[in-house]
């Protein structure tokens, strides 16, 4: 999953409080997750700098984390209602490669072929707890979705967004978390490893680095005979993706080597999962 954050909010609290610690967020991000810039003070109204809002935050947490974020979610609340393409331009203009906002491209989108990535803007999905009371047929309802999405005959990218989880519904936008913990805990195991493992699931950034990396990788195939030789061209992949990982869908019962290249590493050879063989090029 990904966590959007605003830098201006994070610090280092006592225990009792509502906001993230950077210890936290560093925690979140070596377990996984992406953290994706929000804007430093999460500002909407007019008269607000969008462009600093973007790029302050961008500073916050190099200075904080030591890395850099790569992807922008407009912030949600009162304001002029074009404020958000003023988020969108400044995003896209400094350094993220894409931005989820209000309109776009998706939720849904199709990933059999090319897909455009470039100057990417999407529209978020809202998943929401029930306004009053836990109620886990509100969270079946949402399930219900998935499961069509699932059951779709090509492979599809689709995203979901929630503004958090925790004791309540904050703001009536997010998910109380036993009704978080019920939506998670039925997609593992109906779509995950020990279900019918349908679904790949994984941070925004992570699918985003990987499909970049997919439409732009030249794979050659040369056969010998009983020999097969695969040639993996890499293209110039940008300083600040964090994945540089790519998986090879292939039927055999024979064993692998790498030939020559040093900046590859074999993490799966493919016999034990899926027939995968799973590549991670080195930084
Ligand atoms: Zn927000």
């Amino acid at each position: 999953m990904a966590l959007a954050v605003n830098g201006g909010t994070i610090g280092d609290f006592s225990a009792y409080r509502g906001h993230l610690s950077w210890a936290e967020v560093k925690e979140m991000y070596d377990a996984g997750w992406d953290i994706l810039n929000h804007s430093f003070h999460h500002f909407t109204k007019p008269g607000s700098n969008f462009l600093t809002e973007v790029t302050e935050n961008t500073t916050s947490i190099k200075q904080n984390l030591n890395f850099t974020m790569s992807h922008f979610i407009v912030p949600g609340g009162e304001g002029d209602p074009n404020y958000r393409y003023e988020y969108e331009k400044n995003a896209l203009a400094n350094g993220h490669f894409s931005v989820a906002s209000y309109t776009g491209v998706g939720p849904i989108l199709k990933v059999d072929s090319k897909v455009e990535l470039d100057k990417m803007i999407t529209a978020r999905t809202f998943v929401l707890s029930s306004k009053d009371t836990t109620d886990f047929k509100t969270m079946d309802r949402f399930l219900k979705t998935v499961d069509s999405i699932a059951k779709f005959p090509t492979p599809i990218w689709y995203n979901e967004f929630t503004h958090g989880t925790g004791n309540g519904n904050l703001w009536n936008l997010s998910m109380r978390f036993p009704e978080f913990k019920y939506y998670m805990t039925t997609l593992a195991n109906k779509y995950g490893l020990k279900g019918n493992d349908s679904i790949w699931m994984a941070p925004w950034q992570e699918v985003y680095e990987y499909i970049w990396l997919r439409d732009r990788i030249k794979i050659d195939l040369q056969q010998k005979n009983k020999e097969v030789i695969v040639t993996i061209e890499l293209p110039e992949i940008p300083e600040i993706f964090r994945n540089r990982d790519i998986s090879l869908n292939i039927e055999t019962s024979s064993k692998f080597e790498i030939e020559s290249n040093k900046d590859l590493i074999i993490k799966d050879d493919g016999k034990t999962n899926h027939k995968l063989i799973y590549l991670k090029l080195k930084q």
